[in-house]
């Protein structure tokens, strides 16, 4: 299978002089073609982030994001262009990422302009098929933001990101702002879309229930590193990392993770030991790495 993105030990800091934070600390993934990735993590743990530096919104510090074996930041002009045409983002409050001032015709035909797509014609043939496509009546295309409910909002923003035939598409908690019952309508138009036009996805979110639903493998980060990946199976049945199995839990209604009050991560040695039930001595004194439990299921734990 073909490797769409690659991104390799990923270092990404906000912040200037003594108010510098590192929110990605050497993170490594991919994505194939075809494939679904899920990335999971409480919030504040660099996962959006890791968002919006794949879509050129966050600088990167260290490392590399490749596309097609391309490193994107040697990408300018045209070739810039149709990667950015190539790799669409969902983001997750679709009333905030949505122009309350244009239709919802308006919102799609946009990225049709600036792509170049003159016809006039043309782009509303377009426009009609993908609303068609993200189960939207041809009624709605004339309304506006605050005119739709907040699962016919994703929607769109689901069209706005399909309507130039992406290859990638970056979904940061798609479904985390709708009631339970419109998330399964999205994350099943989602799945279809997927089969139906090829595409991969990186579907980012807090809940590893919404995660499992979606994705093929996916990596578990807390505090700007990856601490553990499988695929998703692997990692429902057997998580390892005491963090994932804290995840898991919440997902099943069975706890909540503690997260109020919890002291920052430590700098050294493994970050999630302030909050860990089985730290012991090494924790803190060597930074646990990922390694290789067997079948690409891997974990970042002095425990294993
Ligand atoms: Fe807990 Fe230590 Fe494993 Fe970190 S390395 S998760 S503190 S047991
Ligand atoms: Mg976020």
């Amino acid at each position: 299978m073909n490797t769409l993105l690659e991104i390799e030990d990923l270092h990404v800091a906000y912040g200037l002089g003594s108010k510098r934070r590192s929110v990605l600390d050497g993170v490594s993934l991919t994505v194939d073609e075809g494939e679904t990735v899920g990335v999971i993590g409480e919030s504040g743990c660099g996962k959006s982030t890791l968002a919006k530096t794949i879509v050129g919104l966050a600088k990167i510090g260290g490392g590399s994001v490749c596309y097609r074996g391309t490193d994107v930041r040697t990408l300018s002009g045209p070739s810039l262009k149709e990667y950015g045409r190539r790799v669409q983002m969902v983001f997750q409050n679709s009333l905030a990422s949505l122009n309350p001032r244009k239709t919802v015709f308006q919102t799609l035909e946009t990225p049709l302009i600036v792509h170049g797509e003159r016809d006039r014609r043309s782009r509303r043939r377009r426009i009609e098929d993908i609303a068609d496509r993200v189960g939207l009546p041809n009624a709605m295309l004339q309304r506006r933001p605050h005119e739709l409910s907040g699962g016919q909002r994703q929607r769109v923003g689901i069209g706005r990101a399909l309507i130039l035939n992406p290859q990638l598409v970056i979904c940061d908690e798609p479904v985390s702002a709708l009631d339970v019952s419109i998330q399964a309508q999205i994350l099943n138009l989602l799945s279809d879309l997927r089969r139906e036009q090829g595409l991969s996805y990186l579907f980012i979110s807090h809940d590893l229930g919404v995660v499992r639903f979606i994705a093929d493998r996916i990596f578990v980060i807390f505090a700007g590193r990856i601490i553990e990946t499988a695929d998703y199976q692997d990692l429902w049945r057997d998580p390892r990392h005491p963090y994932t199995r804290l995840l898991l839990a919440a997902s099943l209604g069975e706890s909540t993770p503690d997260r109020p009050g919890s002291p920052p991560p430590p700098s050294t040695g493994c970050r999630f030991r302030h909050r860990c039930p089985f730290a012991f001595g090494l924790c803190a004194e060597e930074t646990p790495v990922l390694r290789d439990i067997g079948g690409g299921h891997r974990t970042a734990c002095h425990l294993g």
